[in-house]
């Protein structure tokens, strides 16, 4: 009877802890809202043109180089006008042909005039750094209009999401370009899956330090806590996310494969 009184206690102190960790399971768990990243406001804006070894994925005419992120058999639908892309949330998110593993990547993005809702419903769009599956699979480096919209910091503009607040608010006012320069160190897995090195990125917005050589959980994940996954060389995707607000665009964007180098 002791013994079983015992197993008992047991089985349903097991019990208790799965349901504890099921009632864990909620987004906000893995939300940060402070410290709140101080505002650097950047110095003016300046073109940078690709160098002569970058592989210029966007150049303002078409999407060639991009195709549907969940269904890559079929041509990337967002629209190009005027020598810009421009998301088209019911097209799903769009990833490049070619795969990249260590790269540097120059990108340029605007949020609309005029952009309305808060939080995560205002021009909320991504870059995946490595698109790992369809969906939102990947490690995103979050877009959003953070120039005066309170968040919780590890989701504002900058960061790597739900893993690193942005060192500082460097953003411009809607209506405005603004670039993203990304060293991306890709994760390196042994034959057997396992983790042999992470994920490091560095990241400048509008030519001011953001991320640092900041070393990476795992893949982004909304719920729970990020776990890396085997994956080998990856498209960069651009996330078409569901928010009501106005589409973001994006031009002047290449890469710099450092592989070849
Ligand atoms: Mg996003």
């Amino acid at each position: 009877m002791r013994y079983r009184s015992l197993f008992l206690l047991a089985a349903s102190a097991a019990i208790a802890l799965s349901a504890a960790a099921l009632a864990q399971n909620k987004p906000e768990d893995t939300e940060v809202w402070t410290p709140v990243p101080s505002v650097v406001t950047p110095g003016a804006a300046v073109a940078v043109a690709p160098p002569s070894d970058a592989i210029v994925v966007f150049d303002g005419k078409n999407l060639d180089e991009w195709v549907t992120a969940n269904d890559t058999a079929k041509p990337a639908g967002w629209t190009v006008a005027n020598g810009i892309l421009t998301v088209k949330k019911d097209a799903g998110n769009i990833q490049t042909k070619r795969s990249f593993t260590d790269y540097q990547l120059h990108i340029e993005w605007k949020i609309p005039a005029g952009i309305t809702g808060e939080g995560q419903y205002r021009g909320n769009s991504g870059v995946f750094l490595a698109s790992t599956g369809a969906g939102d699979a990947g490690y995103e480096l979050q877009v959003l209009d953070s120039f005066v919209n309170k968040t919780y910091v590890n989701g504002q503009a900058g960061s790597i999401y739900k893993q690193a607040a942005p060192l500082v608010n460097a953003c411009r006012k809607p209506g405005e370009w603004q670039s993203y320069d990304v060293a991306w160190s890709a994760p390196r897995f042994a034959p057997g899956g396992a983790l042999q090195s992470p994920a490091r990125v560095t990241v400048l917005q509008n030519g001011v330090l953001i991320q640092n050589n900041f070393e990476l959980k795992g893949e982004t994940t909304f719920i729970g806590a990020p776990s890396y996954q085997a994956h080998g060389p990856s498209p960069i995707k651009l996330q078409a996310h569901g928010d009501p607000s106005a589409p973001i665009s994006f031009r002047n964007i290449w890469v710099r494969d450092l592989a070849k180098n």
